[in-house]
């Protein structure tokens, strides 16, 4: 009975002195965040805050890990420390990330590569990159996965698989259990993911290209 009495006068004496820390007024200073483009998403922690430009107020004293995310782009991650009172500022531009061409079986009638009759590559090594002068500073690949020049059709792969294979049915299919019935939800944006063939065939920042990407390109190409 004893040792009983005395784990809870311990516990709480610990509550007693864990309650000023909790209830202490939080020290904050400022965040400002001027990076382009605009609208770009703003976390800090890995929480989204708002979107660029902006001031951002009450940011507790101390290090913070802030990402500038924006589909399209590389995010940008700083860490920054804020001091009371004071305002930090986070400031740069957000690079467009390379869209690659690779072929898929839900678009096979559609030629999604650019302009390429006039095309050619300085040599073997695809996929080289090709900047259009597109306004989102988007760069296409020189050829599909798995062409080895602008014209080829390159590989054939089912919606989210990094390999070919012989036979493209519902029982083939990686992200299904044998059935249409029995799919796996593997996201509807899975560019840059392992579910993306150019990321994986080719690394770095290569993906495949977003709805808007390829919208971009088919107004602007001829
Ligand atoms: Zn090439």
């Amino acid at each position: 009975m004893k040792t009983r009495h005395i784990s809870y006068l311990f516990w709480i004496l610990t509550l007693l002195f864990a309650l000023p820390a909790s209830a202490q007024e939080m020290i904050v200073g400022s965040l400002d965040v001027k990076v382009s483009p605009i609208n770009s998403d703003v976390y800090v922690d890995g929480k989204k805050v708002g979107t660029t430009p902006d001031v951002f107020r009450d940011i507790q004293v101390g290090q913070h890990c802030v990402e500038i995310r924006k589909d399209g782009y590389e995010s940008l991650t700083k860490t920054v420390t804020i001091n009371e009172n004071e305002q930090e500022s986070v400031t740069g531009t957000l690079k467009a990330i390379v869209a690659a061409t690779p072929s898929t079986p839900s678009s096979p009638s559609t030629p999604n590569s650019p302009s390429t009759s006039n095309l050619s590559c300085p040599d073997d090594n695809h996929p080289h990159m090709i900047d259009l002068g597109l306004s989102s500073g988007t760069k296409w690949a020189c050829c599909n996965v798995g062409a080895n020049k602008p014209e080829g059709n390159g590989d054939y792969y089912a919606w989210g698989e990094t390999q070919t294979k012989s036979k493209y049915n519902w029982s083939t299919y990686t992200h299904c259990d044998g059935s249409e019935e029995n799919c796996h939800n593997i996201g509807s944006d899975i560019a840059g993911t392992r579910y993306d063939v150019a990321h994986v065939k080719w690394g770095g920042s290569w993906v495949m290209p977003s709805r808007d990407q390829i919208k971009e390109l088919k107004d602007n190409c001829t």
